[in-house]
């Protein structure tokens, strides 16, 4: 196919294609699609799993950054009205937005299906749970070194600032191991699909910029302890007052970041956000 299109797989951007319909089957089968869905799916590729995605849901947006690709997919699609197709980089195109404009319908949801441009997965996924998009559910294939950070529980050297993020906003689950051998062309890496559940934040967590701020600070600087690395961190909230905050969430301070569960980050949050230092207001004389 992409012979006859002129085109040849980018490395740069990720393409590794699908070329296996059992690992396509595990991807719709994880998803649970109902017909009233909307699914927006990162990197349609040529277009293996948009087609099945296009027979199931209500409408499919598909996100597309190489620009041959789209022509291929809005030929292959425009008898379609169920498909929207969008040329553009899925870090930055106006997610929100699109998903405003497609509502699933009675009874459904919006749901994220992508088998991702590996050099894009964590930004991406950060994105997806920062920006508190209305969706219910994605189902990934990313690395299986990442699906293993996802899921990783605090104290192990794969716990990180991403499982934080996932784990505070999802139920993580890993649906299949994925071998090479299933894309065109094989990457260097094993892959896992994934599949990310969403539920609501913890009522404790009232900002969640913030609390997305205290956990970069606790993983910044992984070697040093909780308290100094607080103490060094974002200049969101009172320095001197971190030792008081971390009594409050009854946290030794001299323990590291990387070894607090989310319940942990969510308490220390919460008392960090007592203290925290108003943005100035310039304008308000
Ligand atoms: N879904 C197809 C499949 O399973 O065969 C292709 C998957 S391939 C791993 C990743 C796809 O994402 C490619 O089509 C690539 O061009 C596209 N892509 C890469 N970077 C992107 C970005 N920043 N935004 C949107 N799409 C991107």
């Amino acid at each position: 196919m992409l012979r006859h299109l002129g085109l040849s797989p980018r490395k740069a951007l990720g393409q590794n294609f699908l070329v296996d319909r059992n690992i396509v089957a595990k991807i719709l089968d994880a998803a649970q699609l109902a017909p009233e869905d909307t699914v927006l799916e990162i990197g349609p590729g040529l277009g293996v799993l948009t087609w099945e995605l296009a027979r199931r849901a209500r409408s499919v947006v598909a996100v597309e950054l190489d620009a041959g690709l789209v022509r291929w997919l809005r030929a292959l699609f425009a008898g379609q009205p169920n498909v929207r197709l969008v040329h553009g980089d899925a870090l930055t195109v106006d997610l929100a937005g699109l998903l405003a404009a497609h509502p699933p319908g009675p009874g459904g949801s919006a749901k994220v299906l992508a088998n991702l441009p590996y050099y894009i997965t964590s930004p991406l996924l950060m994105r997806l749970l920062e920006e508190g998009l209305p969706i219910s559910l994605a189902v990934v294939m990313v690395q299986k070194e990442v699906a293993r950070r996802l899921l990783a529980r605090p104290g192990t050297k794969d716990y990180g600032a991403l499982s934080v993020a996932v784990q505070l906003r999802t139920h993580a689950e890993i649906v299949a191991p994925v071998p090479p051998g299933v894309f065109f062309p094989p990457p260097e890496v094993e892959s896992a699909v994934v599949r990310l559940t969403l539920r609501p934040l913890p009522e404790e967590v009232e900002d969640a910029a913030f609390f997305s701020a205290v956990v970069r600070a606790a993983f910044a600087q992984r070697r040093k302890t909780l308290r100094n690395a607080l103490q060094s961190g974002a200049g969101l909230w009172d320095k001197d007052a971190v030792p008081a905050a971390l009594a409050e969430a009854g946290i030794d301070g001299g323990r590291r970041g990387e070894t607090l569960s989310v319940a942990e980050f969510v308490r220390l949050s919460a008392a960090l956000r007592r203290f925290r230092i108003e943005p100035e207001k310039s304008n308000d004389r």
